[in-house]
């Protein structure tokens, strides 16, 4: 579609997103929530609400509620009821699901995105709710049979809605990874979302620039990857621009994205409220989140990664880049965070993070917690190669590796052992520095005419003579007097 067409309307998005919460049983019974169980292996009556059987409350889940809630700065609600939802679906073997209706565990609260000029964008978050997970259907094993595994159902969910205050498919995008890092930080939801256990449906609409009256808003469905959710918004947006600019309606509906080729395509008519003929759980009675609860949850609390960010630009001195990349996971900004207690180099140790140890990990593929080297000892390289005694290179391709196989040992033992020390001794790097210019007389004439860059091949001559061990730094600035002098 034409630009110029495109950028006479906006559009207005608002995400729905369910986020399984990591607990060993379910929402309302003792069931287990392992995932990948023989199928209906996990069920109880209770989870079939088999007739005299009675649900009870997971507290595990409202505490990961409560703490969701209190890194997004909403409000906890205090007297939490439950109702239920009626719809029929094979999946949904009770007829109804429980959920909250009237009094979402949280409401209001925001996440910030990052927003194209280079600041941030709040998206508020209307509210969270608990609420249990389906079973699920299962296609194509058998031809022409749907099998059903009810062991997900009743698997506890929070469902966050957002405010509709996204903009494009991009802005989805991000709000979406910053979710998934927060509740990966909060350890409430592993955040994966190609097993489905960070879902998300799209609402959309578009209306005229500058207009104030929303239009009629499509849901989406069906994105199992956080790209796809972009792709799927693009294409939503473009649709409904067309269908205005030829004079025909947009029907709110529920419409599916096909990966495969990019479109969505309608499911089905949008259900309304009264369809799902919400009333009050009779068998749960409400639960009290007392101030109490709420505090005890709050030393439970790790530090955000929004907090975190602050920290390492405003304290550490590091770029919003290099910030950025090292709180993307909690492990990794908890070990800069600590080997910054050992050293005050933190530029270099953001390096070293960000470079060798990086790299080592992605070599092995292996996690931090299996990596063999303590903050402690990171920051001992770090103060190596500061202080001079070792160049970086040297470092990072010969200590390293060997440090990695004796992490017993110290970087500075094995610097020493291996003969890796710089020569730092002015006298000594003097008499290589005349040598290598008493072997280029004509060399150094090119140079004192003006050929500046000849430099670098006296240095490459002096430090191959000195075995790589003259103190590169020291050796420059005393072979530009030499040469100067
Ligand atoms: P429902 O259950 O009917 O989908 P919800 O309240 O759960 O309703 O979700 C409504 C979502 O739709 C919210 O994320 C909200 O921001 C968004 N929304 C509401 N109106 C519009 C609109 N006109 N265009 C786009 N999104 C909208
Ligand atoms: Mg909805």
């Amino acid at each position: 579609m034409h630009d110029t067409i495109k950028e006479q309307y906006q559009a207005v998005i608002g995400l729905e997103i369910h986020i399984q919460l990591l607990t060993d049983s379910k929402m309302f019974s003792s069931d287990k929530t392992e995932y990948g169980a023989l199928p209906n292996t996990n069920l109880s009556p209770i989870t079939l609400a088999c007739p005299g059987t009675l649900p009870r409350v997971n507290k595990k889940a409202f505490d990961h509620a409560i703490k969701m809630g209190l890194a997004c700065e909403s409000a906890i609600t205090e007297l939490n009821s439950f109702a239920r939802k009626s719809y029929f679906y094979p999946d949904l073997p009770k007829g109804f699901q429980i959920t909250q209706d009237t009094t979402p565990i949280c409401r209001g609260g925001f996440v910030a995105i990052d927003s194209k000029d280079g600041g941030k964008k709040n998206i508020s978050l209307i509210r969270m709710h608990l609420e249990e997970d389906t079973g699920k259907s299962l296609h194509g094993i058998v031809e022409d049979i749907t099998l059903l595994d009810y062991n997900r159902a009743g698997t506890p969910l929070i469902e966050l809605v957002t405010a509709p205050e996204i903009t494009t498919g991009e802005e989805a995008y991000l709000f979406l990874s910053e979710i998934r890092k927060l509740v990966r930080y909060l350890d409430i939801c592993d955040g994966n979302m190609e097993e489905a256990s960070l879902r998300c449906d799209a609402n959309i609409s578009v209306m005229a620039k500058g207009a104030t009256l929303f239009g009629t808003r499509v849901e989406v469905k069906n994105m199992n990857s956080m790209r796809n959710v972009q792709l799927a918004i693009a294409y939503e947006i473009d649709r409904q621009v067309a269908l205005l600019e030829t004079g025909e309606p947009v029907i709110a509906e529920t419409r599916n994205f096909q990966a495969a080729s990019g479109e969505t395509c309608s499911l089905r008519a949008k259900e309304t409220v009264d369809d799902y003929r919400y009333f009050p759980e009779p068998d749960i009675p409400p639960v009290l989140i007392t101030k109490e609860w709420i505090e005890s949850i709050k030393t439970t609390m790790p530090p955000l990664p929004s907090a975190l960010f602050k920290k390492f630009v405003s304290i550490y001195g590091l770029s919003d880049y290099a910030a950025a990349v090292l709180t993307e996971g909690k492990a990794l900004a908890l070990f800069f965070d600590a080997i910054c207690q050992y050293t005050t180099y933190y530029t270099s140790a953001a390096n070293w993070l960000l470079g060798p140890v990086k790299g080592y990990l992605n070599e092995m593929s292996i996690t931090l917690s299996e990596f063999p080297l303590t903050a402690n000892h990171l920051a001992l390289l770090v103060e190596l190669v500061e202080s001079g005694a070792v160049g970086f290179s040297v470092a990072a391709n010969q200590i390293f590796p060997m440090l990695l196989q004796q992490p017993e040992e110290s970087p500075m033992t094995i610097a020493q052992r291996l003969h890796l020390i710089q020569d730092s001794d002015e006298s000594n790097l003097r008499s290589l520095i005349s040598e290598v210019l008493a072997a280029y007389p004509d060399k150094v004439e090119a140079y004192k005419n003006g050929k500046k860059g000849l430099l670098g091949m006296f240095m490459g001559e002096i430090m191959k003579n000195s075995q790589g061990r003259a103190h590169s730094q020291l050796t420059n600035k005393l072979l530009q007097e030499a040469l100067e002098g």
